[in-house]
C-alpha cells in the first residue's frame, strides 16, 4: 500500500474525538488551530468547548470587548493568539463580509493566521490540498526522510511543504493534514516513538537506520533567559487585592497584573513603581515560559497613588471580569492559601 493509504486507513481506525473534528465550520477549525498551537488537546477542549459558547460566529468575536476574549482565553497562555483571532475576526467581518477566505493568498492577510494554520483552515474546512507543517509534520517527516538538517529557516520548510503537498491526496486532504499531526502527537512521539505500532514503519527510513531519536536533527538551543521580577501584593481592608492592566506591549498587554518591575531595575522602577512603597520580600514564585523564566520576588507593598482606569481591586477568588495570566494567578493562589502573611499591610 502507498504511505497515504497507510496513513489515512490508520487514521480512520485510530483519530481521538475532538468536538472540532466533525465541524467543517472555519471559523471553528481556526479556533481550535489557533489554541492547538503550543497547546495540548486534553487542554484545549475545554476551552475551545467555553469559546464557541460564548462567541459562536465569527461576528460574535469580532464585535465582542477585548476584555472578554481575554477572559475566556485565561489559563491557556500566549494571550497574543486571542489578540490575534480577534482581530483576524475583525478584518474577516469587515474585509470579507464575515466569510473566511479560500485562497491562500487571501487568507495569509489575516493577522494570526500564518502558513500552519492556513493550511490547516483551508484543507480541513474546505477540501483545498495545502499542507500544514508544523512541529509534529517536522518530526514525522525528518524521521520518515531521515533529513539532517535544522528547519530553522525559510528553506528547508518550503522544502518539506513542496513534498507534504506532492503527497496529499485531493479527495482527503484534511484527513491527511491531520492524519500526519495525529501521528506525530500520537505515536512518531518526540521520545520514545511507537514504532513497532506505527502504521507508516514500512516507509520509515530512520525506523530502517534503528535511531528515529536522532531526528529532527537540533539547531542551536534557544537560551531561557531567567528574568527576576518584584511583584507587589498590595491588599484593601476588604480582603481584594490591586490589579493593574499591562498597557505596554509585551507578552501580558491587555491582561491584568499585580503591580510588578523589573528587579535589577528596581532603582528606575516600572509600571505603577513610582506610587508604591515596595515590602519585605514572602516567597519566591517560579514560572516558565517558552523562552524566559520568570523569577518573581512576592513582596508585601502599599499603594500611594491615586486609582486610574488601568488599576482595579478584586477579591481574586471570585474574579469574573479580569483576565489574569496563569504567573499572576500563582501568586494570587498562594495569598490566598497565606491571608495572615500579607495582612499587617493591609491598607485602610
Ligand atoms: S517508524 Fe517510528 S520513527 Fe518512523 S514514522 Fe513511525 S514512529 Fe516515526
Amino acid at each position: 500500500m502507498s504511505f497515504q493509504e497507510d496513513l489515512l486507513a490508520w487514521f480512520d481506525q485510530s483519530a481521538r474525538e475532538m468536538p472540532w473534528r466533525d465541524s467543517r465550520d472555519p471559523y471553528a477549525i481556526w479556533v481550535s488551530e489557533i489554541m492547538l498551537q503550543q497547546t495540548q488537546v486534553a487542554t484545549v477542549v475545554p476551552y475551545f468547548e467555553r469559546f464557541m459558547h460564548a462567541f459562536p460566529t465569527v461576528f460574535a468575536l469580532a464585535a465582542a470587548p477585548q476584555e472578554k476574549v481575554l477572559k475566556r482565553w485565561e489559563g491557556l497562555g500566549y494571550y497574543s493568539r486571542a489578540r490575534n483571532l480577534q482581530r483576524g475576526a475583525q478584518l474577516v467581518v469587515s474585509a470579507y463580509g464575515g466569510k473566511i477566505p479560500r485562497s491562500l493568498e487571501e487568507i495569509l492577510k489575516v493577522p494570526g493566521i500564518g502558513p500552519y494554520s492556513a493550511g490547516a483552515i483551508l484543507s480541513i474546512a474546505f477540501g483545498l490540498p495545502v499542507p500544514a507543517i508544523d512541529g509534529n509534520v517536522i518530526r514525522v517527516f525528518s524521521r520518515l526522510d531521515t533529513l539532517r538538517h535544522a528547519f530553522d529557516s525559510a528553506q528547508p520548510r518550503r522544502a518539506l511543504s513542496e513534498r507534504v503537498a506532492a503527497l496529499i491526496p485531493p479527495e482527503r486532504a484534511g484527513d491527511f493534514n491531520q492524519a500526519l499531526m495525529e501521528l506525530g502527537a500520537l505515536v512518531c512521539k518526540p521520545r520514545q516513538p511507537l514504532c513497532t505500532d506505527c502504521p507508516v514503519q514500512v516507509h520509515c527510513q530512520a525506523y530502517a537506520e534503528g535511531q528515529p531519536e536522532q531526528y529532527p536533527y537540533k539547531g542551536k538551543k534557544t537560551q531561557v533567559k531567567t528574568l527576576l521580577l518584584d511583584v507587589a501584593v498590595i491588599q484593601d481592608g476588604q480582603g481584594r487585592v490591586l490589579l493593574q492592566q499591562q498597557t505596554q506591549k509585551g507578552i501580558f498587554k491587555g491582561l491584568w497584573c499585580l503591580p510588578w518591575r523589573v528587579a535589577e531595575a528596581a532603582a528606575e522602577s516600572q509600571l505603577a513603581g513610582q506610587s508604591l512603597c515596595w515590602g519585605e520580600s514572602m516567597t519566591v514564585i517560579e514560572h516558565v515560559l517558552t523562552h524566559r523564566r520568570l523569577q518573581m520576588q512576592v513582596r508585601s507593598a502599599r499603594w500611594q497613588g491615586a486609582n486610574g482606569p488601568d488599576l482595579v481591586w478584586v477579591n481574586a477568588a471570585q474574579n469574573q471580569d479580569y483576565a489574569v495570566p496563569v504567573a499572576h494567578q500563582k501568586i494570587l493562589d498562594f495569598v490566598r492559601a497565606h491571608p495572615l502573611l500579607f495582612e499587617m499591610y493591609t491598607q485602610a
